[in-house]
């Protein structure tokens, strides 16, 4: 694996300022999910209802330490895994998505005319085997990482949903960005925190909902390269662009008893730019439209309480409007586990239901599922959101295979 990693050393990123421009926000007045003056940040839709903290706490420790799941004696062919490929050198002009447990994908955009890859994003790395701030305390993996951090291959951007141990590893973050000189982009609030990791200054992007930056990375190209290595020559090298939109969710953040909402949460779309994208009509075989992907992070759909009705409750409308200002995409990844009992976990973590609702909110036409298989957080068994989901596509209409699940390692393409 180790020819497979670069050492970004002569790379060069150009990171736009994060621009608003989609949705538009009236000059001096706070937006919704912004409240109160002590810098926290808020879900301002009916669809999110929360229940008294204390009641909560209680109503998780004791509900969490009677009913966690048992992990099946056949875990490892359940949920296969297998040393990722990565999809090197196949299907240039697909999107190859990598799972490596739990939200984290490794993401490689199409590769340009000329180059050895594509611009690589990893998404919410949490590689370590606890989800916790100790190595000694917390969760612990029942499924294997698939791979050590070391062997990633030479990535460009590390996104970031939110700051929950799940999501955000200080020691995966650390290695990534120190291997690969990667630029880090995470939702507001998280610079105090990215900083406190030693990530430059200059690598890490801090956004609100819908704004948005363009990326361009150099590449290596493939005049220069031979097939033992992807290090890069500072002469020989070919642009890729892309954007990357912070979009809302449903969840909440936190990393200790006293910074509760304090940094804001997201998912993310991420965008390819083409230099000469495809004109519908012009008859050029060539050219193709430009790649487009969502990202769901960690994200709840409708808060259902004791005694109601899923379907009679109010359901979240970011999704739709995210589906009708930057959708369709073309891939969508999307979480479908913790979300047992819905009294407790309704509000901040998406059933298989209310994934497929999101599916087609968003207006993808192919997804994978996330957050799932890797730690038990919530009391529904193991291989329940799996069954669920294909359930539930079924019962939506959605055709088999359009969102599927993968294992540990696997690559598809788009
Ligand atoms: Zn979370
Ligand atoms: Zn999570």
């Amino acid at each position: 694996m180790a020819a497979a990693v670069g050492t970004g050393l002569f790379r060069a990123i150009t990171v736009s300022p994060p621009l608003h421009g989609i949705v538009k926000h009236e000059p001096g007045v706070k937006p919704a999910h912004h409240c109160g003056t002590n810098g926290c940040f808020t879900n301002p839709w009916p669809s999110f209802r929360e229940r008294p903290r204390w009641n909560m706490f209680f109503s998780v420790l004791s509900n969490q330490i009677r009913n966690m799941p048992k992990v099946p004696d056949n875990i490892s062919s359940l949920i296969p895994a297998s040393t990722p490929n990565w999809g090197m050198g196949e299907n240039v002009n697909s999107i190859k998505a990598t799972w490596l447990g739990h939200a984290c994908y490794l993401i490689e955009l199409p590769t340009p005319a000329g180059a050895t890859r594509g611009a690589r994003i990893i998404l919410d790395p949490a590689l370590s085997h606890r989800c916790f701030s100790s190595e000694y305390l917390g969760p612990g993996r029942i499924t294997p990482v698939p791979c050590k951090t070391e062997e990633i291959p030479e990535v460009d951007a590390i996104v970031l949903s939110h700051n929950h141990y799940d999501h955000t590893d200080t020691k995966s973050l650390q290695k990534l960005v120190k291997q690969h000189n990667a630029h880090v982009f995470a939702p507001l609030g998280n610079r105090p925190y990215l900083e406190s990791c030693s990530i430059p200054h200059s690598n890490i992007h801090i956004f609100d909902w819908w704004e948005s930056s363009q990326i361009t990375v150099d590449l290596p190209s493939s005049a220069k390269s031979d097939s033992s290595s992807e290090g890069h020559n500072q002469s020989s090298t070919v642009q890729a662009t892309f954007k990357v939109i912070c979009t809302p969710c449903q969840h909440f953040s936190g990393r200790s008893a006293n910074d509760r909402a304090k940094t804001l949460w997201a998912s993310w779309a991420i965008e390819e730019i083409l230099s000469s994208p495809s004109i519908p009509g012009s008859g050029d075989g060539e050219a193709r439209a430009p790649k487009k992907i969502w990202f769901g992070g960690d994200t709840g759909y409708r808060t259902v309480f004791d005694g109601e009705n899923e379907d009679d409750v109010p359901v979240c409308p970011a999704f739709k409007e995210i589906g009708e200002k930057i959708g369709p995409f073309d891939f969508a990844m999307i979480p479908i586990g913790a979300y047992d009992p819905r009294s407790l976990f309704s509000s901040v973590h998406a059933s298989p239901k209310d994934s497929v609702a999101i599916f087609k909110d968003v207006k993808a036409k192919k997804a994978l599922a996330m957050h799932w298989g890797t730690w038990i957080l919530t009391t529904e068994p193991i291989m329940d959101p799996p069954r669920l989901l294909k359930e539930e596509c079924h019962k939506s209409g959605v055709p088999e295979g359009d969102f599927d699940i993968c294992g540990l390692g696997e690559t598809r393409f788009f």
